[in-house]
């Protein structure tokens, strides 16, 4: 009888600490999954919230976190509906100004200041991109003693996940303006999908005004296809404030 119960009590034993070795794996497999794990940094800049609004749900459908650079003094009924559906408010300054035409108390005003309203609304504000796409060292050196992030708005650059914590990073423009055709539109995203899934880790940051056939918009269908690509390859959309984080 005493001998049953030890036999027992040792293949209890052995039985739970292979539990314990499974689970414990099984996360370090998803930690090495998730740092392994290459995507995209969506966002869309200025100001149309009813526009930006209305896709909230086509964002959703695909598990896509958005980060809306916004110009504007405080915090509106927008940033308080994009934040409570997991998107990142980022800031683009109040008026959408040229940095680099302002004095320096216009450059505090304009985009220095805001973080201290936003704050006391419940808004960290981490991730700001150029108006224009207009900066320089100085202005990089000023602006990253109040944010993390600062983000380019010129051309296609693939970084690390840790780049991404703190500095300078590039983005480029998925604007109807830049791409002749649906074809043309659907190749360039198909390179830059290619890109990432053979980089491991890597980011890259895309972005567009609002979801329109305007020049300065991406129409509905473009943008689909970069969510949908992205979904089908397995690539995430991450917030310019979950890389900082991460
Ligand atoms: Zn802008």
């Amino acid at each position: 009888m005493k001998r049953k119960k030890k036999i027992l009590i040792i293949l209890t034993t052995g039985i739970l600490l292979l539990m314990i070795a499974g689970v414990l794996g099984g996360i370090k497999l998803y930690r090495v999954h998730k740092a392994h794990q290459c995507g995209i940094v969506l966002a869309f800049d200025d100001y149309n919230p009813q526009n930006w609004e209305k896709y909230f749900d086509l964002f959703d459908q695909y598990d896509a976190k958005v980060t809306f650079f916004v110009c504007c003094g405080e915090p509106t009924d927008f940033c308080y509906h994009a934040a409570e559906r997991g998107h990142e408010i980022g800031f683009h300054t109040i008026n959408h100004v040229d940095l680099l035409a302002l004095s320096e108390d216009e450059v505090y005003e304009q985009a220095i200041a805001p973080i201290e309203v936003f704050r006391e609304k419940g808004f960290e504000l981490t991730s700001f991109a150029y108006p224009k796409g207009s900066y320089n060292e100085e202005l990089n050196e000023l602006l990253l003693q109040h944010y993390k992030v600062l983000r380019g708005a010129w051309s296609y650059e693939l970084v690390s996940k840790y780049q991404m914590r703190n500095g300078f990073v590039e983005s480029l423009s998925i604007d109807n303006i830049h791409y002749n055709s649906d074809e043309e539109f659907e190749k360039a995203i198909d390179v830059i999908m290619a890109e990432l899934d053979k980089n491991v880790g890597a980011v890259v940051g895309l972005y567009s005004h609002a979801i329109d056939g305007g020049n300065w918009c991406v129409t509905e269908e473009r943008l689909e296809y970069v969510l949908k690509k992205a979904h089908d390859m397995g690539i995430q959309f991450y917030t310019f404030k979950e890389l900082q984080e991460n």
